[in-house]
C-alpha cells in the first residue's frame, strides 16, 4: 500500500492551495480529484471571481484578504502569469443599505480614507452606471478580478505527479486515514477534506449545517461596449433590497459583462450542475442592469451554473451564518474545510495555509471564528 503524510481530497481552490503549501514545505503529500481545470464542475470552475479587501460579510475577513493578496501576488510573480487584475469595487444600495455600510466600516477600521462617493460622482466616474441620486455608494480600491481558471491550472501544474486524478473514498483509522480510489490504496497519516459541495455527503454529521444552492450566472452583450471595458468599469455589487443582490465584472475577456444574483438559489444536491441557467433565473440581473447599469445591459449571450455551499449560523454564539469551517474533525485525523459560499475563492492562499498547518502542526488551531465548536453538536 502506498503511504503519504497528508492526503488532500478535493483539489478546487481550497484543496489545491493546501496541497501547494504542503508540497512547498517539503511534506510528503498527495492530492485526489477526478475533476481538472477547465471543467464546468466544482465551485471553483470558470474564469474569474471577485477579490475584495473589505468584506461586507464581516470585518474579520480583512486580515484574511490581506494575507491571501500577498499569496496571489507571489503566485503571479513566480509564475509570470496574470493572476489578479487590480480593479476598483463599486458597492451601492438603497439608502441605509447594510451591505454598503458594512463595507465602508470595514475600510475605515483599517485607517483607510473613507471610500464613500455620491451616486452622481460614481455615475460620472463610471459612465455605464445610472445609480439613483439617493443611493449609498462606496468604491473600494484594493479590489481585483481574480483569474481563477489560470490559478487552477497553475496549482495543478505545480502539484504535477502528486495528483491522483480519481474519485477517492476514505476510512478514518486510529493512526491515520485509508484512502481508496479505483486504482490506488493509500494510507495517509492525516487527510484534508476540501470537497466543496460534496463535503456533506462525505461527512453526513455535517450535512445538516451545509446548504448547497444552485447559482445562475450570465454574460450580457453590453449596449455600450466601450463603457464596460477594464479600466473604465468597476467590479460592482448592487444591493437592491432584501434577497436581491446582483454583482458583475468588467468585460475583460470580450465575452460580455459577467453578472449574477448573489442571493441564494434553490437547494440542490452536489451533483446537480444542470440545466443551464434560465432567463427566469437571470431576470433580476437583467432588470438590475437595465435600471442601474444601462451601459452593460443587453441580451444574455452565455450562461453558467455554479454551486454555493452555505454554512448554517452558529447556535452557541452570534454570527450571521455562512462563515467558513476550517478545523480538525473530532476524534480523527481528518481536517475539514467548507469555504465554499459565494465569497471563499479570494482567500484560497490563506485558507490553504491554515489547512496545511492543521495537518502538520499539532499546536496550531484555526481562529475560533472558523471552528466547528461554534455549533453545539461539536462544542
Ligand atoms: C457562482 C459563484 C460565484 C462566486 N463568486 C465568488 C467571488 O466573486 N469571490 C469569491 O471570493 N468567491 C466566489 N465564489 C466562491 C468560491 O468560488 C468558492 O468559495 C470556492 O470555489 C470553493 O472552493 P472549494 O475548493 O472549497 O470547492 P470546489 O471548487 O467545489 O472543490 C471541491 C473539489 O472536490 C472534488 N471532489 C468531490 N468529491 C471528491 C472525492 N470523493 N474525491 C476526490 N475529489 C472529490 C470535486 O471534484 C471538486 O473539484 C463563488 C462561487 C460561485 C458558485
Amino acid at each position: 500500500m502506498r503511504k503519504c503524510e497528508v492526503a488532500v481530497l478535493g483539489l478546487g481552490l481550497m484543496g489545491g492551495a493546501a496541497l501547494g503549501k504542503l508540497l512547498e514545505a517539503g511534506v510528503d503529500a498527495l492530492g485526489f480529484d477526478p475533476v481538472g481545470p477547465g471543467s464546468d464542475r466544482g465551485s471553483s470552475h470558470g474564469s474569474c471571481r471577485i477579490f475584495r479587501r473589505f468584506n461586507f460579510e464581516n470585518p474579520n475577513y480583512t486580515g484574511l484578504s490581506d494575507e491571501a493578496h500577498a499569496g496571489w501576488i507571489r503566485l503571479q510573480s513566480e509564475s509570470g502569469r496574470t493572476v489578479l487584475t487590480e480593479t476598483p469595487v463599486l458597492e451601492a444600495g438603497r439608502p441605509g443599505s447594510a451591505m454598503v455600510a458594512s463595507s465602508r466600516a470595514a475600510a475605515i477600521a483599517t485607517g483607510r480614507a473613507d471610500p464613500v462617493m455620491t451616486a452622481a460622482q460614481a455615475n460620472k466616474e463610471f459612465p455605464a452606471f445610472n445609480l439613483p441620486g439617493d443611493w449609498d455608494v462606496v468604491v473600494q480600491d484594493g479590489g481585483a478580478i481574480l483569474h481563477t481558471d489560470v490559478i487552477m491550472r497553475l496549482m495543478r501544474a505545480r502539484a504535477a505527479t502528486r495528483v491522483i486524478a480519481e474519485l477517492a473514498s476514505f476510512t478514518p483509522r486510529r493512526d491515520g486515514v485509508s484512502i481508496r480510489t479505483a486504482s490506488e490504496e493509500v494510507f495517509a497519516e492525516r487527510a484534508i477534506l476540501a470537497l466543496g459541495p460534496w463535503l456533506g455527503r462525505a461527512l453526513p454529521e455535517l450535512a445538516a449545517l451545509l446548504d448547497v444552492t444552485r447559482q445562475a450566472v450570465g454574460w450580457f452583450a453590453p449596449s455600450r461596449a466601450d463603457s464596460v471595458v477594464s479600466g473604465r468599469f468597476p467590479i460592482f455589487i448592487l444591493d437592491r433590497g432584501p434577497d436581491d443582490i446582483v454583482y458583475g465584472f468588467p468585460d475583460f475577456e470580450q465575452r460580455g459583462v459577467k453578472a449574477a444574483p448573489h442571493n441564494h438559489g434553490p437547494v440542490v444536491g452536489p451533483d446537480d450542475w444542470g440545466p443551464p441557467a434560465s432567463d427566469a433565473e437571470l431576470r433580476s440581473v437583467s432588470e438590475a442592469l437595465a435600471a442601474l447599469v444601462p451601459g452593460a445591459a443587453g441580451p444574455i449571450i452565455d450562461r453558467d451554473v455554479c454551486l454555493y455551499t452555505n454554512t448554517a449560523p452558529a447556535d452557541i454564539r452570534r454570527d450571521a451564518g455562512e462563515e467558513f469551517i476550517i478545523d480538525r474533525w473530532p476524534e480523527s485525523r481528518l481536517i475539514v474545510c467548507s469555504a465554499c459560499s459565494g465569497h471563499g475563492a479570494k482567500f484560497a492562499p490563506a485558507i490553504g495555509q491554515r489547512l496545511a498547518r492543521l495537518a502538520t502542526d499539532p499546536s496550531y488551531q484555526a481562529e475560533p471564528f472558523f471552528q466547528l465548536s461554534r455549533y453545539s453538536q461539536f462544542a
